[in-house]
């Protein structure tokens, strides 16, 4: 039977529940909805009493599914005042899932403020809250060395840096990666390693279970002859995948060339620079030490990460992806890997996201508080970030915060959340996704890069709210970059769901499954205060044409429901 981790940060409690009925066929961003409707008032100071942190794994992890072994960290988030998920993976959840171990709540607040504890779940399942006082101030990488050092070298760990510490908005929780055991995955977006450090937690640390076992499935041959099939279609399709083949870094062919990756603060404006972070030049920074087609977590066959070392052969970062190349190198007017790598080591190490870290550094320079494309100078803001300067400690407050700060008219921001690496006018209907999303600006919550045409309005917000539905399931369910396979064979999905939990679902129970989750988020949304007003994309996206294709964003707000 799975169990609930129940954690009472004030009284020092921990107590194992039974999974709760109610919950059975949950998991991951499912989990979270429910959860946080049932147990947590979204009227709440996000780091107050009241909230309540919920990590957890999928509903297939440990079950052998390809790519199932995905983590989600679901809490009122301190930068959005909404509900957020967050999914990542590394080695946590299936070291929790070998514990039988679905969900760790974490609630309440330690009658102290600032003094840290360490979650350690131990081998023969025990668990005790360990005194972490000593690591207070450590980041992510020297706290995972410490915590091998003591409890050995085959642990998961989930562990927040300073970023966390000085609750910052824009702080993660990071995850050691599979294969590697570096904090190099993160869980980044909305600020949750804050809400960890609110409960006075530093990290979670998962020694490798004595004896794995696992709850008995509904039907456990059908399931082992469909999973082998679903596995195998996987494994085929990854071996003409980009992601595959090269990582997501090799978006920047498509975005890049279309001005859709964000430049210089979202202007758009494409530099032949942009060369220089192509896929060709990827492969070859990679490979200059380093390796690609690393999986980030067990049983995950795409294989999308990489392993990025430094000049002498150590170690740099992992997990080097899209995402951060953009926000932190062309919206910088950065283009080097070098730097870019070097940056996402930081991030991972404070435990920042390097989403909302790269758009704020950028309306740093936006502010002329120090220049465009200067990467010393932008590495020094990182420094300050850590040192919780006061400039630091403004960008630690989000994007939104330091554009008010500085007075700045083009803040990249919906629902006080930086833009990811697609400019709303390059992608209308992700755009779309961005304004009205229950997760802000997320592309995760919904993607729809190269599904949309910018004359067909009401097509790109159709195409935006079915990949709303997608991503809900596919979080819910395994890893995102398994829908392009997985997304065709709903139907045989739905049946691995029956033979693992029971019941006669099909492909349109799993899209009602989904839809009820989007509800309950929305739910939690509303009643946190956000209204239909806050369906907006910035201005400027309105009324500056990407240079590229001299568009705007052109969904008219009474389109966006306002
Ligand atoms: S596809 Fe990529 S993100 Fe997904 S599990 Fe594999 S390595 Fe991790």
């Amino acid at each position: 039977m799975w169990k609930t981790i129940r954690i009472n940060s004030n009284k020092n409690l921990i107590e194992t529940e039974e999974y709760k009925d109610a919950y059975m066929g949950l998991g991951g961003r499912s989990l979270i909805a429910q959860f946080l409707n049932d147990e947590v008032n979204p009227d709440c100071d996000p780091l107050g009493e009241e909230a309540k942190i919920i990590i957890c794994t999928s509903m297939f992890a440990g079950s052998g599914l390809v790519c199932a072994n995905r983590l989600s960290v679901g809490a009122k988030s301190p930068l959005t005042g909404g509900i957020k998920e967050s999914n990542v993976g590394g080695s946590a959840a299936k070291a929790l899932s070998d514990h039988n171990i679905r969900s760790i709540i974490i609630e309440s607040k330690p009658k102290i403020d600032g003094i840290m504890k360490v979650i350690l779940i131990r081998s023969d399942g025990s668990i005790s809250l360990e005194d972490a006082t000593s690591y207070q101030g450590m980041n992510n990488y020297e706290f995972v060395e410490n915590m091998q050092k003591k409890y050995s070298e085959n642990i998961s760990v989930i562990s927040i840096g300073v970023a966390g510490e000085r609750l910052y908005k824009n702080s993660s929780l990071q995850i050691t990666e599979y294969g590697t055991n570096y904090p190099c995955r993160a869980a980044g977006r909305g600020g949750l390693g804050s809400v960890l450090a609110s409960k006075g937690i530093k990290g979670i640390v998962i020694q490798n279970a004595d004896e794995k076992s696992k709850p008995a499935y509904a039907d456990q041959e059908k399931f082992s002859r469909i999973r082998k099939a679903l596995n195998k279609s996987v494994a085929e399709a990854s071996k003409t995948n980009p992601f595959s083949l090269i990582g997501t870094a090799c978006t920047i062919d498509k975005t890049g060339v279309a001005g859709i990756i964000p430049t210089h603060n979202f202007t758009g404006t494409i530099s032949e620079k942009i060369d220089n972070l192509k896929s060709d030049k990827f492969i070859d920074f990679v490979n200059r030490n380093g390796k690609n087609q690393h999986p980030c977590q067990s049983g995950c066959l795409i294989k999308c990460s990489n392993i990025i070392k430094d000049n002498d052969g150590k170690f740099l970062t992992g997990g080097f992806e899209y995402e951060t190349i953009a926000l932190c190198g062309p919206n910088c007017d950065i283009y080097d890997f070098e730097t870019i790598a070097r940056m996402d080591r930081i991030c991972d190490d404070l435990g920042l996201d390097t989403i909302e870290t790269g758009a704020s550094i950028a309306l740093c320079m936006e502010a002329e508080i120090i220049p465009w494309g200067d990467a010393n100078a932008a590495l020094e803001l990182y420094q300050q970030i850590a040192e919780g300067t006061e400039i630091g400690n403004l960008i630690g407050q989000g994007t939104a915060a330091v554009g008010e700060h500085y007075n700045i008219k083009r803040i990249p921001t919906c629902k006080n959340q930086a833009i990811p690496g697609y400019d709303p006018r390059g992608t209308i209907g992700t755009g779309f996704t961005y304004a009205t999303s229950s997760m802000g600006a997320d592309h995760t919550a919904g993607i729809t890069l190269g599904k949309d045409d910018p004359t067909d309005l009401a097509g790109a917000i159709q195409t935006s709210n079915v990949m709303q539905r997608i991503f809900a399931m596919a979080d819910s369910m395994t890893c995102m970059m398994t829908m392009s396979t997985l997304g065709g064979q709903l139907d045989q999905l739905a049946e691995l769901y029956n033979a693992m939990y029971g019941g006669d679902l099909n492909a349109e129970g799993l899209f009602a499954a989904a839809d009820k989750t989007l509800k309950m988020e929305h739910e939690f949304n509303k009643k946190a205060g956000w209204t239909k007003a806050d369906n907006q994309i910035p201005e400027f996206f309105r009324t500056e044409p990407l240079p590229s294709t001299g568009k705007t964003f052109n969904i008219p707000a009474e389109m966006m429901g306002i």
